[in-house]
């Protein structure tokens, strides 16, 4: 007899991707790295041992992780540059990207270890990759504040207490504190590969201030004391694939915003209101300036005015379900064309005679809850 095996179903390969992902030493280590300086009560979760709850969605950020190697192995081969060298004082962890050190402080290695092209100034690099959808606002406006922190920290470490003594690296390690003149960073989008640089003077009370951030974190009792940096699950990306998702917004109500937790009281409700009142307004104002700006702009041929482009889209004939030809094509192949009565018809038909429309309770239903603030009266 012969037994015929089922081929197994398809894994997924992202399983092993997120395997390898949870095995890397920043997905486990309690030191916090400069990269973890996202927000602050995050930072406070990593530095207090936290359990990670939430594996969240890490695909982009691993396929981030795979360019950034690519780019910065290719780039250590064909330039010589430094590429992936750690920085630490004991309080703070980094892995800097790239480090381009300039002539007299290249001449401090030995001959094999020096850049092809040796940098102006000794430079920070930090390479993000990015989507195409928010690669305009990262073209426009460079780094976040977040991103800025990251790279201060690092270059801070390097000028003053330089490479850390580990095996690989010790030749750098010698070179002592490194007097860093710039930081860079290297934005690569990862639906494109359009490529972005930003370049900084390094600011030594910028950097002083990055560090007083992290102080604060260490100085904290418990992670709960530190600031959510980020608005919560549901309005963050960030906060939907933290892996402390779970305590940083305990005890939220079944199919509640996360953001319900926030409201104690009245004095609550009413600062809520007010937010409220005052975000409407600017989205109003917001909303008038760019109606008055499309029609101003709709006879505006495509192409590069000031600091921004202009393109148009759509304006193609719509495309819709050909009935007529598709009852054919069933009479044709001797098919039942379905009978199902047309809802949106008979309405219009019953309105027009003068009839009411019957209505129902459609079970198990509800109609979306929507907020309504206006101004509040007092009895006189
Ligand atoms: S869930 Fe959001 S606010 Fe809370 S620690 Fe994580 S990133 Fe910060």
């Amino acid at each position: 007899m012969t037994v015929q095996t089922m081929p197994a179903s398809p894994v997924s390969i992202w399983d092993a991707a997120h395997a390898v992902d949870a095995r890397r030493p920043r997905s486990v280590q309690t030191q916090l790295g400069a990269s973890d300086t996202i927000c602050a009560r995050r930072a406070g979760y990593i530095v207090a041992g936290a359990e990670r709850t939430n594996a969240g969605d890490k695909r982009a950020a691993i396929l981030g992780t795979y360019i950034h190697r690519g780019l910065l192995e290719d780039a250590r081969r064909e330039y010589n540059w430094l590429v992936e060298r750690t920085v630490s004082d004991g309080l703070v962890r980094g892995h800097i990207d790239a480090v381009h050190l300039d002539v007299a402080t290249a001449a401090r290695l030995p001959k094999r270890h020096r850049p092809l092209v040796p940098a102006e100034a000794v430079t920070v690099e930090d390479i993000k990759t990015k989507s195409a959808r928010v690669w305009d606002r990262v073209v426009r406006y460079g780094p976040t504040a977040e991103e800025m922190r990251q790279v201060l920290l690092y270059a801070l470490l390097l000028k003053t207490v330089g490479f850390a003594d580990i095996p690989g690296q010790r030749y750098l390690h010698r070179l002592g504190p490194v007097e860093v003149a710039r930081i860079r960073f290297r934005f690569v989008c990862r639906d494109t590969g359009e490529e972005h640089i930003q370049e900084f003077e390094f600011d030594d009370w910028l950097a002083a201030q990055a560090r007083w951030w992290v102080e604060r974190v260490m100085e904290a009792v418990s992670p709960e004391e530190l600031s959510r940096d980020h608005d919560g699950p549901g309005l963050s990306v960030i906060c939907d694939n933290c892996p402390f998702r779970e305590a940083c917004w305990p005890g939220v109500a079944p199919g509640r915003p996360a953001q319900t937790i926030l409201v104690h009281d009245d004095a609550d409700r009413a600062k809520a209101l007010e937010d409220y009142v005052r975000g409407h307004e600017k989205q109003r104002a917001g909303q008038r300036i760019k109606d008055k700006a499309r029609k101003m702009l709709d006879r505006a041929p495509e192409g590069n005015y000031g600091d921004n482009h202009l393109g148009w889209s759509g304006g193609n004939a719509r495309e819709e379900v050909d009935v007529m030809t598709m009852v054919e094509m069933f009479d044709d192949a001797e098919l039942t064309v379905p009978m199902v009565p047309d809802k949106e018809a008979m309405v219009a038909i019953l309105r027009r005679a003068g009839m009411v429309v019957p209505r129902r309770t459609a079970s198990g239903q509800k109609t979306p809850i929507s907020i309504s603030v206006t101004k509040a009266r007092t009895n006189l």
